[in-house]
């Protein structure tokens, strides 16, 4: 069999056609529940209002091993700077180019074939299966993920192991793992002033002028230098908007948005306190909002650590790098339930680009690697 033509590229093939763009799910966990079925998974479909999720367990001893993914992408952009439609899986050269071809469909694929290759060797394996899947992951991911796992706190389903199928590779698939994600703290902050003339500022209070200096403060502050695990803890400033577009207005005030992506040597408790501070001190009349889009998790060694990296190293011959740089995923709702998680999946250097694509040797390789890991978790060595 040749690579193009392996079920783990038809069947991406296959994923890539439906236009899930989030929270859409377009049929995609249809394909994937009927490949399940098939193995004898029982399927428990979560839908919560616009989102569709999926539950699929094989098996019902301890321990419990979870693939989780989305099969929604984010949205395509301007149609014209594609060079092939992207939702028109199309193969050229080593890629397959399409949206969701490496965030995650592709991996998607990738698990599904390891997951049967994996049951005609070993139908009687050790352990459970499962898929937690949802259509909810690159937007709100309010009624995706979270979702699910309410409904296994309620089941009293404990996971033990998860593979999240980020894309999480540089150069090469398996090359890097992350093993935990920092947090992420979203603040809004309102300065407030007094409008008034520009020629007579004694009359008004400049909310600009207010907020320069604590903005400066925020901006340049240290809040830890991170630890072996974790980069130091920063904070960007994404939005600013004063002023009423006249020249001689002084505005009433002024709104600031910014993101702080934190280690596990700050909490998002300390870090509002120290914000709180900083505001204070520069004597600013101010209100702070702020909403904690995820908290850091940490995946130390285990079994499912050591599995990841003696599967890659036995097809890959390379020792992964651990990691925890990069974006939130869906490990942060999966990881306070006690479980051991790691990101592994394709090379990421298109995800959410025009022309998004995936190597088509990679992606069978990760078919392997998932393949091995199960075996390496669900199999008693001996
Ligand atoms: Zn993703």
């Amino acid at each position: 069999m040749d690579d193009l033509n392996s079920p783990t590229i038809t069947l991406a093939q296959q994923l890539i056609a439906c236009e899930s763009i989030t929270p859409a799910d377009k049929g995609c966990q249809l394909i994937i529940s009927e490949r399940l079925q098939k193995l004898g998974f029982s399927l428990h479909p979560l839908p919560f209002e616009d989102v569709q999720n999926l539950w699929a367990i094989h098996g019902h001893q301890a321990p419990l091993f979870v693939f989780a993914g989305h099969t929604d992408v984010v949205p395509p952009g301007n149609l014209q700077d594609w060079d092939s439609p992207p939702f028109t899986p199309t193969l050229k050269g080593k890629y397959l180019y399409g949206r969701g071809a490496a965030d995650m469909k592709g991996s998607l694929a990738a698990m599904i074939t390891a997951t049967e290759r994996f049951l005609q060797r070993y139908p009687h394996h050790a352990g459970s299966l499962a898929f937690l899947i949802t259509s909810d992951e690159e937007g709100a991911a309010d009624h995706g993920t979270q979702h699910v796992i309410k409904y296994l706190n309620n089941q009293k389903i404990q996971i033990d192991y998860c593979v999240v199928g980020e894309p999480s590779s540089h150069h090469i698939v398996g090359d890097v793992l992350k093993h935990g994600r920092r947090g992420s703290l979203n603040c809004n902050l309102k300065i407030v002033g007094k409008q008034g003339h520009v020629a007579y500022p004694a009359k008004a209070n400049n909310p600009i002028h207010q907020a320069l200096l604590p903005l400066a403060k925020l901006a340049t502050t240290e809040w830890d230098q991170g630890n072996v695990h974790f980069p130091a803890t920063s904070l960007q400033i994404s939005n600013i908007h004063s002023g009423t577009g006249a020249v001689n207005v002084i505005p009433g005030t002024l709104h600031c948005q910014f993101n702080l992506r934190f280690s596990n040597e700050v909490t998002p408790h300390s870090l509002i306190a120290r914000i709180n501070d900083i505001l204070m001190s520069c004597d600013v009349n101010y209100s702070l909002e702020y909403k904690v889009s995820g908290v850091p998790f940490l995946t130390q060694s285990g079994l499912l650590v050591e599995s990841c990296l003696r599967a890659i190293q036995e097809i890959q011959n390379i020792t992964p790098t651990l990691s925890t740089t990069g974006g939130t995923s869906d490990g942060r709702f999966i990881a306070p339930t006690g479980a051991e998680v790691i990101e592994l999946g394709p090379c990421n250097s298109t995800i959410h680009c025009v022309n998004e694509s995936v190597n088509i040797q990679d992606l069978n390789l990760l078919s392997a690697i998932y393949e091995r890991i199960l075996e390496l978790i669900l199999v008693k060595q001996g």
